[in-house]
């Protein structure tokens, strides 16, 4: 097989290659499953894939219950449904995020209070958390970033301490743990994504992690656009009502089929992703050493999923021109996130808690290289040389 970062000679001399940034990864049995879906004619959520997947995600984590849903945005906007957030509770999460942290709460009224992360692992940073705390802070909200999780155990005791709920954005977590704890299960709830950018896929899907029992049967109520249908499936009511404010959360079984899978295959896709995060972390040490890059920090207590690759290029090097560079020799490089504190709408809707000096940087120096299942060595060399090449300006 031709490798795509083979060097195209009759062009003008310069390397052609074209390694995207991602390539969803399938495992073969994705249509075997829809196919049985399909013949079953059951094509609405809750059907038996969908409890797979449910009894998959309870096994992993412990949950008290688990619940797909069509997204971790979903799974998120649930979790502010069930803690009731009213208009100006606020809710403390990092600016350092995708959108959806914030967004699900801002729906509901809430007020993000955005508080800077930590320089090794870009995640909250647990020791400025309780300065941010006030009469009306209701939750906090960890996001842990690339998979590797967020000093839990400190963030779980404060909450405690200050009565407050803990929703983990685990978007990024599923397969990983901290202190051999499964991400999304420590808080009182967690959201996963199976997004097809994430490292279990089915296109657009998520879970909602049920640690407090206390939540399980709204949770439920809920997702089924506020009816106690679940109770009625399970033959417990002889008919379903109108029970609470709630909307569809749930996911079709064509997309559980899917899902199903890629959860017979997580650990598999994981320790492929982490052969991958592995060859990038020791071909870039050379570069590190020099001065050129700093990569990820992996803390002992966490167990991550190789969910990204991600480097902070050195601060006096232009992060757009490195980005040029890689993009002319064809490598599918990007930066994130725009930090939300400073975008127009998290400026309307929400608060920087101080200045935010390490979000503000990492935003600024942060790349994500090409990272898919099918990547070659090859290929890694080549991203790895070219990354080299643009930042001692040398391409
Ligand atoms: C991907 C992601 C989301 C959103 O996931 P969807 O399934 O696309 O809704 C939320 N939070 C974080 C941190 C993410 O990375």
């Amino acid at each position: 097989m031709q490798s795509h970062a083979d060097h195209d000679a009759s062009g003008d001399g310069a390397p052609k290659a074209s390694i995207p940034f991602n390539r969803p990864y399938m495992t073969g049995r994705e249509l075997h499953y829809m196919a049985q879906a399909h013949g079953a004619g059951h094509l609405a959520g809750d059907g038996v894939f969908t409890q797979r997947c449910h009894q998959w995600m309870s096994e992993r984590t412990n949950a008290a219950k688990t619940l797909l849903t069509h997204s971790c945005t979903a799974a998120l906007e649930m979790a502010a449904l069930l803690l009731e957030i009213a208009p100006g509770d606020e809710i403390i999460m990092p600016s350092y995020t995708f959108v959806s942290t914030a967004n699900a709460f801002v729906l509901r009224g809430g007020v993000p209070v955005f508080v800077d992360v930590r320089t090794d692992t870009f995640n909250l940073d647990e020791g400025l958390v309780e300065d941010a705390i006030t009469e009306r802070t209701k939750a906090i909200v960890p996001v842990h970033y690339a998979g590797v999780g967020c000093e839990m155990d400190t963030l779980m005791a404060i909450a405690k301490k200050h009565s407050l709920y803990v929703v983990e954005d685990a978007a990024q977590g599923v397969m990983a743990r901290y202190k051999g704890r499964a991400l999304g299960s420590i808080g009182q709830l967690g959201a996963y994504s199976f997004h097809e950018t994430k490292n279990v896929i089915c296109g657009e899907g998520g879970a909602l992690i049920i640690n407090d029992p206390a939540f399980a049967t709204s949770a439920e109520i809920i997702r089924e656009k506020g009816t106690d249908r679940s109770r009625f499936y399970r033959g417990e009511v002889d008919k379903y009502t109108w029970q609470s404010s709630g909307s569809s959360f749930l996911p079709s079984e064509l997309s559980a089929s899917f899902l199903w899978a890629q959860l017979l295959e997580a650990d598999w896709l994981t320790s492929e992703r982490l052969a991958l995060w592995n060859t990038y972390n020791v071909l870039l040490a050379p570069l590190e050493r020099r001065g050129l890059l700093r990569r990820p920090v992996i803390p002992v207590e966490c167990e991550h999923n190789a969910h990204m690759y991600q480097i902070l290029v050195a601060a006096d090097i232009d992060r757009q021109s490195v980005l040029q560079r890689l993009k002319e020799a064809g490598v599918g490089a990007v930066f994130h996130y725009v930090p939300l504190h400073s975008s127009p709408a998290g400026r309307s809707f929400g608060r920087a808690h101080g200045d935010l000096p390490v979000t503000i940087d990492i935003s600024s120096r942060l790349i994500r290289l090409p990272m898919w299942i099918g990547l070659s060595d090859s290929e890694q060399q080549y991203v790895v040389s070219t990354l080299e090449r643009a930042l001692t300006g040398n391409a």
